[in-house]
C-alpha cells in the first residue's frame, strides 16, 4: 500500500460488524484464563497485552501504522518526544558511553544529551553536520555507541546528510538514530538512507492539531547488534527475564522488543490509549496536510526572500539555500512548513516583528494547523550561552515561523503588516 492508504488502513482492520473508527481501549489491564497463560506472558513467550504501561491495543494500532509508514520492523510509542529520544539512546548506552551528535538539534534534545545524560555518566560530542567525513570520524572514540541527528533541524531548518553520517556510523559498527519529527514519515524515510533507528515527536505534525504530546521510536531491524560486538546488553542473558537473550529470541526486532519489555517496563513513559486515538486522527490526514504545509511554506518563503526588511532566510527548497542539494535528495516532496529567518535589525527588530503579528500566535510549538511563531534565543534556547547559540546556528534575532493551513493570502497579509511595523 502507498502512504495515503497506510495512513487510513494499516494498524487496525475491522471485521464484519466491528467499529469503523479505531476504538479507545480504556483499560489498564487484560484478562487471562489460567496461571500458565499469564506466566507465559512474563516469560515473553506469548505476544499479547499484559498491562498498559507496556502495551495497549489502541496504542499498538498506531505503532503498527507508524512502523509501516517508516518501513521499520516495529515501533514503540512514548508519552512524549523527549521520552522517545531518552529511551532510544538508553536502550543501548550505559554509564561510560559516548554519543556523537549533530550540533544543530532541538533544544530539548540538546539539554537531554549534554545536561541530564552527563549526570548519568554518558558523554556527548557535537559536530557540525556540514563537517567533512574526516572531521566527523575524529569525534568517534572507542566508547562511542551511537550517532544522532535531525532530518530537518529545529529551529535552524538545515537538512541533515543522513547517508554521510550513516556511512561513518556503520564503518565504526555503531547505529545512527535520526529524529524525523519535522519531515514526518510522509516527506522522508531515513531508514531508506541508512538510519537504523528513527524517532519522532508525534506532538508536531503527526498529531498536528496541538492536542496531544507524544513520541515514537521505530526500529529498522537492520543493525546487526551481535556482529557489532559493542552492545553486550542486547546479546547477553537478561536476568529480569530468566536469562532471555534479545538477539536470540527476537532476531531483527531485538532492539524494539528490549526497549518495550525492559526500559518501558522500568521507566513507565508509555503513551495513553486516549492520546493514541487522537494521534491516529492526525495520522489519517497527514499526507494531505503535509502537502498543503509545503505549498503554503514555499509561498511564505518566496515572499520573505524578496522582502527588503528580511536579512536572511532558511528554507531548504529555496535556490539560495546552501542545503538545496540535500533537500532535493532527502525531501523530494517538500520541506515541511517550518521556516526560520532574520529580520534586519537583530534581536530587537525580531521581537518587534513577532509582537506585531495578529493572525499568527506566539506559541512554544511548531507544526500546528494554525500558524505559530517563536523567538528561540529568548525561549527554547534561552539557557544557551552566546557561543553555544552561535555553534547551534541560532542568531539572537532568529525567528522560527511554522506556517499553518490558513488561506495563504491571510498568512502573507499578516506577515506584511508585521514587517511594516519593524
Ligand atoms: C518537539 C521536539 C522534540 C521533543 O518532543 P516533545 O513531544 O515535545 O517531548 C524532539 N525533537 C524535535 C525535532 C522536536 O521538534
Amino acid at each position: 500500500m502507498n502512504k495515503e492508504t497506510l495512513c487510513l488502513h494499516s494498524g487496525y482492520t475491522p471485521k464484519n460488524g466491528e467499529p469503523q473508527a479505531l476504538p479507545i481501549y480504556q483499560s489498564t489491564t487484560y484478562r487471562y484464563g489460567s496461571v500458565q497463560e499469564l506466566a507465559d506472558l512474563f516469560d515473553l513467550k506469548a505476544n499479547t497485552h499484559m498491562y498498559s504501561r507496556i502495551s495497549n491495543p489502541t496504542v499498538a494500532a498506531i505503532e503498527e501504522k507508524i512502523a509501516a509508514l517508516e518501513g521499520g520492523v516495529g515501533a514503540l510509542c512514548t508519552s512524549s518526544g523527549q521520552a522517545a529520544t531518552m529511551i532510544s539512546i538508553m536502550n543501548i548506552l550505559k554509564c561510560g558511553d559516548h554519543i556523537v551528535s549533530a550540533a544543530s538539534i532541538y533544544g530539548g534534545t540538546m539539554n537531554l544529551l549534554s545536561v541530564t545524560f552527563k549526570r548519568f555518566g554518558i558523554d556527548v560530542s557535537f559536530v557540525s553536520s556540514d563537517a567533512t567525513e574526516e572531521e566527523i570520524q575524529s569525534k568517534i572514540r572507542p566508547n562511542t555507541k551511537v550517532m544522532f541527528g535531525e532530518t530537518i533541524t529545529n529551529p535552524t531548518i538545515t537538512v541533515f546528510d543522513i547517508e554521510k553520517f550513516a556511512k561513518i556510523a556503520h564503518a565504526n559498527n555503531i547505529p545512527l538514530i535520526v529524529d524525523n519529527t519535522f519531515a514526518t514519515p510522509i516527506l522522508c524515510n531515513p531508514i531508506k538512507f541508512g538510519a537504523d533507528i528513527v524517532i519522532h515527536s508525534t506532538t508536531k505534525y503527526i498529531d498536528g492539531h496541538a492536542q496531544t504530546v507524544g513520541g515514537v521510536i521505530v526500529d529498522s531491524g537492520n543493525f546487526d547488534w551481535e556482529k557489532s560486538g559493542k552492545f553486550e546488553e542486547m546479546c547477553v542473558p537478561d536476568d529480569s527475564y530468566h536469562g532471555l537473550i534479545y538477539t536470540k529470541a527476537f532476531g531483527t526486532s531485538a532492539y524494539i522488543v528490549k526497549a518495550r519489555v525492559q526500559l518501558m517496563r522500568d521507566l513507565g513513559c508509555y503513551q495513553s490509549a486516549q492520546n493514541a486515538f487522537l494521534i491516529n486522527n492526525g495520522l489519517e490526514t497527514l499526507p494531505l496536510r503535509m502537502k498543503k504545509y509545503c505549498e503554503n511554506a514555499q509561498q511564505v518563503a518566496n515572499f520573505l526572500q524578496n522582502h527588503p526588511k528580511v536579512e536572511s532566510i532558511n528554507y531548504p527548497t529555496l535556490d539560495s539555500n546552501k542545503d538545496k542539494p540535500l533537500a532535493e535528495k532527502y525531501l523530494a516532496d517538500g520541506a515541511s512548513g517550518v521556516i526560520s529567518f532574520n529580520v534586519k535589525g537583530g534581536r530587537e527588530a525580531g521581537e518587534r516583528f513577532i509582537d506585531s503579528l495578529k493572525l499568527t500566535s506566539i506559541c512554544v510549538h511548531v507544526s500546528d494547523i494554525r500558524s505559530v511563531v517563536l523567538h528561540p534565543a529568548s525561549s527554547t534556547h534561552r539557557q544557551l550561552s552566546e557561543q553555544q547559540l552561535t555553534e547551534a546556528g541560532i542568531s539572537a534575532g532568529l525567528i522560527r515561523y511554522s506556517v499553518g493551513l490558513e488561506n495563504i493570502q491571510d498568512i502573507i497579509s499578516d506577515l506584511t503588516q508585521a514587517l511594516e511595523n519593524v
